[in-house]
């Protein structure tokens, strides 16, 4: 570091990056120019082991605070947050590559406050089991120790704060690992919150999935809460098992969305669009392939078409951009094969699918493949960026079963008039949340899981605080 965090100015984004900068340390390149964003320093096995150390430390003293003042702590915390909003949102913009505008950088940093300020709000009693007279049992929460967290590269600081903010609340100490794509925007985060909590409490080791492993299969950590893919969450399950650390995987999707045909196609476009394209369509629940019934089909892809026609995308800092680079080489690599696939398999681009050769950073054009078969690898497999297959069915049924016929289930949606048949489309979808009329809409208040190999373990809501506690019961 250059400049001590206490000392740095933490409400503009130059005073962020002198604070969490490491000069000597790997640059950052912004994914929408190239230009070099900042360095950020290298953890090793080593900061593993000392970032854990501490955390043990100061975790019997956070822990023996009462619950309230830790809440206090949380709000101080969104507080701080508030304050440097638009300098995190800058940083986040140009090293993760999302806009300050849309449902992207000012939109993360609006949920890292609000996810904070809602953990703090949560009430986790004591929940009395048998009262009659005889026997009193109880069920408490207590916490578990020290958690690890791993997060992965798209939305950085809000995921960080989803996975330490219920921690802290239920008395851990946090030690996260970063992706290697944007440490800089969670430490800059870890800096801006630690302004309101004692040392140690929260502390952030960057590094690459080996710094990540040394976390995840160190001795000193009770607690795993993982954030990535379904290949690392798998790597990760197996090293735990030697420690039986608890865990909770949050992995990858391959969402379904299914419009029913009592849909009004027009005023349903801006949401199916969002659904999908949030942050450029790297987002864990987003919408990655639309099940359109024959009769609205041309309907509903021409009014993609057009919500697509008024999204702009481009450089992050300038205001009018709604969509985005991709973050990183391997991801733009990700998506351009899968649309070839799709071309290559006799799909009809609808938009998009020719990205130009010569650009600075990586942009992929807004793309929309109709007339694409339900095995064609765009469908299959997750693009994870801006490229929607649409899929015409004819029989419900089909397209329930192909729904659910991947291995991974995080989200799904249903879209129609009609609530009531949508519920029912609903219950029978395989997945840990299914919107109806929205997709991808996470609310603090409520929890979120996968099923399958989208993992397991819920975040949000009360639900989430006992996923980072352990129960304890006592009776007499
Ligand atoms: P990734 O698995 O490649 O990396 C995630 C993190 O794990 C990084 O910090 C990485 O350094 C670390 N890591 C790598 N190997 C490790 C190991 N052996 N042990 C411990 N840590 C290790 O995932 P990614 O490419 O960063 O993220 C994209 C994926 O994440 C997509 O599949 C997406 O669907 C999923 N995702 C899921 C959610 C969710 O809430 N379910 C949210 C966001 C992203």
């Amino acid at each position: 570091m250059t400049t001590d965090a206490t000392t740095a100015d933490l409400t503009t984004t130059a005073g962020l990056l002198s604070a969490i900068e490491y000069p000597a340390g790997r640059e950052i390149l912004d994914p929408a120019t190239g230009e070099v964003v900042g360095r950020t320093r290298e953890g090793s096995a080593a900061d593993i082991d000392s970032a854990v150390a501490s955390a043990r430390e100061a975790q019997t003293a956070w822990a023996a605070r009462p619950i309230a003042e830790r809440s206090d702590l949380l709000n101080k915390a969104a507080d701080a947050v508030e304050a440097s909003a638009e300098a995190l949102a800058e940083l986040l913009s140009r090293e993760q590559g999302k806009p300050l505008n849309g449902p992207n950088a000012r939109f993360e940093v609006g949920a890292c406050s609000a996810w904070l300020r809602a953990n703090a709000a949560f009430e986790l009693e004591p929940e009395i089991l048998v009262d009659d007279g005889e026997t009193h049992a109880e069920l408490r929460y207590d916490p578990v120790g020290v958690v690890g967290a791993v997060g992965p590269w798209n939305w950085p600081m809000m995921i960080s704060v989803w996975q330490f903010a219920p921690s802290l609340k239920m008395g851990n100490t946090v030690v996260l690992k970063p992706s290697e794509y944007t440490p800089l925007s969670v430490q800059a985060l870890v800096a801006v919150v630690n302004q309101a909590l004692p040392a140690d409490v929260l502390s952030v080791v960057p590094g690459d999935g080996a710094v990540g492993a040394a976390l995840t299969s160190h001795d000193g950590v009770d607690k795993i809460m993982f954030t990535g893919s379904t290949k690392t969450g798998q790597a990760i399950m197996r090293t735990a098992a030697d420690k039986l650390a608890r865990i909770t995987l949050e992995l990858g999707g391959n969402d379904a969305g299914i419009v029913l045909e009592d849909a009004d196609p027009k005023a349903i476009a801006g949401d199916l669009f969002w659904g999908a394209f949030i942050n450029t369509g790297q987002t864990c629940a987003a919408m990655k392939r639309l099940y359109v019934p024959e009769s609205l089909y041309d309907q509903v892809c021409e009014a993609l078409v057009e919500v697509a026609g008024q999204s702009p995308m481009g450089v992050g800092l300038e205001e009018e951009n709604v969509l985005g680079p991709l973050q990183n080489k391997q991801q733009y690599d990700i998506v351009a094969r899968l649309v070839d696939a799709a071309k290559n398999g006799g799909a009809r681009v609808l938009m998009g699918g020719d990205p130009a050769a010569d650009q600075p950073g990586y942009f992929y054009p807004t793309t929309l493949v109709a007339d694409i078969d339900n095995d064609n690898p765009l469908v299959a497999e997750e693009q994870f960026g801006p490229a929607l297959p649409i899929i015409k069915y004819t029989d419900l049924e089909q397209a329930i079963e192909w729904a659910n016929e991947l291995e991974v289930g995080l989200g799904s949606s249903v879209w129609g008039t009609d609530i009531e048949e949508c519920k029912k489309v609903a219950a029978r979808l395989q997945a840990g949340s299914t919107w109806i009329n929205k997709h991808g809409a996470v609310d603090p208040r409520v929890p979120f899981g996968g099923v399958k190999k989208s993992g397991f373990g819920l975040e949000f809501g009360v639900e989430g605080l006992k996923h980072v506690s352990v129960p304890h019961v006592i009776s007499w």
